[in-house]
C-alpha cells in the first residue's frame, strides 16, 4: 500500500523534528497533498493512524490539506487554479498553459508542545 509508505515517511520526518526539541513532543503534523499526487487522503489517514497507534509518537494528529492543481499561462505568465479540467487562462483566455503544482506531497507544519 503506497499510502502506508508515505505515512512512514511523514513519521520519519516527525521523529527527526522531535530530536531537535528535547523535552518536547510533536502533537500534530500537517501535510499538503496535491490533487494529482495520486494519494488517497483517507487511506493516508488510515495508514498514519495505524502506524502511530501504540508507538512512542502517540498521540499524534495528522492534518491533510488538499492542494489544488495550478497552471501557469504561457502567454501572460499568470498562475491559476484549474477546476473542472478548464485549462484556459482566466486572465487572457489563452489555452497554452503548463502545470506548475498539484502533484506534490509536502510537509506543511508541525506543532510542538513543551512537556
Ligand atoms: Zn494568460
Amino acid at each position: 500500500m503506497h499510502e502506508l509508505s508515505i505515512a512512514n515517511a511523514i513519521l520519519d520526518a516527525v521523529r527527526q523534528e522531535a530530536e531537535k526539541h528535547p523535552g518536547a513532543r510533536v502533537t500534530k503534523v500537517a501535510v499538503r497533498v496535491g490533487e494529482l499526487a495520486g494519494i488517497d487522503p483517507e487511506a493516508l489517514d488510515f495508514g498514519f493512524t495505524a502506524l502511530v497507534k501504540g508507538s512512542d509518537l502517540e498521540p499524534l494528529a495528522l492534518e491533510i490539506e488538499p492542494l489544488p492543481r495550478r497552471h501557469r499561462c504561457r502567454q501572460c505568465g499568470g498562475t491559476f487554479a484549474v477546476s473542472d479540467a478548464r485549462l484556459a487562462c482566466p486572465e487572457c483566455g489563452s489555452a497554452e498553459s503548463v502545470m506548475v503544482s498539484g502533484d506534490e506531497m509536502e510537509l506543511a507544519y508541525m506543532e510542538v508542545e513543551e512537556t
